[in-house]
């Protein structure tokens, strides 16, 4: 656990009980949006496992579970938009209910990506819960059916983001104060 006195550790941008309310409103519509159904939760490892634990036991339905590990080109701080898929589904999508879970989104060149990648492969619907979006940072708006919070423009680590695999263990999202990396 990294010390509260960290100096990496900037202004917290969503607390801990902002996150706790904000999921469970976010839990709470998608079991009303899904009911009768058995959603796919789709995670984006590594930084949607925190987020994702804590949705899907807000959801009143039965759901599955899936995980897929991407890395994208460019430096660590910014994406470059070419996207490898590192860990792929195991799971058949076809005739599935879809909804892909991001940490954060930022230029959405990885949502974009990875959007046009499930879809094809014909799941029954496909939506998109991110837990948090950069203020205008998206060159074109995205359809995101679900989104904890909008965040301003500063890299942020904790609940599940790092910098160099560290601080994901953090229950608050704050700002890295930390080099640029
Ligand atoms: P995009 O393709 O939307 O520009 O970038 C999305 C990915 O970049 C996220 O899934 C995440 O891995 C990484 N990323 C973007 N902004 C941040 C940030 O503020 N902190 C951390 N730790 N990662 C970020």
């Amino acid at each position: 656990m990294p010390a509260l006195d960290d100096a990496n550790l900037g202004e917290i941008v969503v607390s801990e009980a902002d996150l706790k309310a904000r999921i469970a409103a976010l839990g709470h519509q998608i079991t009303e949006d899904y009911a009768g159904r058995a959603p796919l939760l789709v995670g984006v490892l590594k930084g949607a496992f925190v987020f994702m634990s804590d949705l899907a036991r807000a959801i009143d339905l039965p759901v599955e579970f899936d995980f897929m590990a991407v890395s994208s080109y460019g430096s660590a701080t910014k994406t470059s938009g070419v996207v490898r898929i590192v860990k792929d589904l195991d799971i058949d999508l076809s005739g599935r209910h879809v909804i892909l879970v991001e940490d954060i989104v930022d230029s959405g060149l990885t949502l974009s990506y990875l959007r046009k990648n499930l879809k094809a492969r014909n799941p029954a619907s496909l939506e998109v819960c991110a837990l948090l979006v950069r203020e205008g940072r998206q060159k074109r708006s995205p359809t995101l059916k679900y989104v904890g919070f909008t965040i301003p423009p500063a890299f942020v680590i904790g609940y599940g983001l790092d910098v160099a695999e560290r601080y994901r263990n953090l229950p608050y999202v704050c700002i890295w104060g930390g080099a640029e990396s």
